[in-house]
């Protein structure tokens, strides 16, 4: 018999459990505080249970456990890098960034993507698979476990769409901000999705409060559909009214992501383009200097270019930063250590990453 994922069970997912196996209500909450709150990694941890009971859950649950298989540590600030292996060899990649206000880690969703934008290094190979709310949640376990810090706020902007794993990332954000678990408030939580707006509806619904970002990218839909696969699925004003109606349902600002491709959306006509686009949503605009990819070919404009297009906006009443990049001798744009990775694998080299110490 297949064993099942006990620590992807919600609370009242646990509450139902204990309930059909005849056990008193407060078994939910201890077995929840062991695996998500003590974070052990076997039953026989678990020693406020009977015994009996311990060996039973370990006939039919296992509890889910990933390994580092790699960290790099960025030399210039401090930025960490992993590489995980999860329980079938996949591999997925976090990275924990330090800010004045906290420490960031920045997670995936899938191993892969199927959403094929073409700036993207997590796309390259499709998607193998939907990452499990526990190996999620063991993403930010273990981050804290070997850095011995605590994650103050998760950014869902690793590799993968979280909006095309919709269930498991629902759970993941349910255990996450439980505070029987590791208590992290969702206002500390960022989503990020390419725009998959049937979601953005269902996700309105939950009325959660994270902060939505969306990968915009572009001013309007011919310059969209040239990277971005999913803008002939959901065009350019069909996101942005999901965007609206995600606002008025819920209260909560849109950040909209906007990778800087040099002599491709970087001109300041783009910009007065988006402003309007953009007029009356209170929303934020975090530009970002497109990380090169070598089968993409995009290039990054110069920094008087980026402030330029950034200056337009705010010209046109646009609230709008550019990202500091973090880690840059790390290669910690997401996607780059995993293919590197799976590269060195299948060629037998061991993987080459410029300057950041490898551990
Ligand atoms: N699938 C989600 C989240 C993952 S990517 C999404 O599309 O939003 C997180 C962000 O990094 C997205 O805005 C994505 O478009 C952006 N991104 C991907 N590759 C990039 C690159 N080479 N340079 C700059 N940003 C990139």
């Amino acid at each position: 018999m297949e064993q099942i994922d006990l620590k992807s069970y919600t609370y009242q997912q646990m509450e139902k459990l204990t309930a059909e196996m005849g056990l008193p209500r407060f078994r939910a909450g201890q077995i929840f505080g062991w695996l998500h709150e003590k974070r052990v990694s076997d039953f026989d941890e678990m020693t406020n249970l009977p015994a009996a009971l311990r060996s039973q859950l370990a006939e039919k649950f296992y509890i889910n456990a990933i390994r580092v298989k790699k960290r790099l540590v960025s030399s210039i600030d401090g930025t960490v890098k992993y590489l995980y292996e999860l329980r079938d060899g996949n591999c997925v990649e976090s990275v924990l960034m330090h800010y004045h206000h906290g420490n960031t880690l920045c997670i995936s969703s899938q191993v892969g993507c199927r959403m094929g934008c073409r700036f993207c290094a997590s796309t390259i190979g499709g998607r193998v698979r939907d990452l499990t709310a526990s190996e999620m949640l063991d993403e930010v376990y273990m981050a804290q476990a070997d850095s011995g810090e605590r994650v103050d706020g998760v950014v869902m902007m690793g590799i993968g769409e979280p909006l095309d794993n919709f269930d498991n990332v629902m759970a993941f954000l349910e255990i996450l901000s439980d505070p029987r678990g590791l208590n992290l408030g969702l206002r500390h939580v960022s989503l990020s999705t390419c725009g998959l707006v049937d979601r953005i509806y269902a996700l309105a619904e939950r009325r959660l409060q994270l902060t939505l970002s969306v990968s915009l990218h572009a001013p309007n839909d011919a310059i969209r559909s040239r990277s971005m696969p999913v803008n002939a699925r959901y065009n350019v004003d069909t996101l942005l009214r999901a965007c609206r109606d995600y606002f008025a349902a819920t209260g909560r600002r849109i950040s909209f992501e906007y990778a800087l491709i040099a002599g491709e959306n970087d001109a300041p006509e783009h910009a007065a383009e988006l402003a309007a686009r953009l007029r009356g949503m209170g929303a934020h605009v975090n530009l970002i200097p497109v990380n090169p990819v070598a089968e993409t070919g995009y290039r990054r404009g110069d920094r008087a270019a980026i402030e330029r297009f950034q200056n337009e906006l705010r010209l046109r009443g646009v609230n709008a930063t550019i990202r500091r990049e973090l880690g840059a001798d790390i290669s910690a744009a997401c996607g780059q250590l995993r293919r590197q990775d799976a590269d060195a694998s299948t060629s037998g080299r061991v993987p080459v990453t410029e300057g950041g110490r490898q551990l």
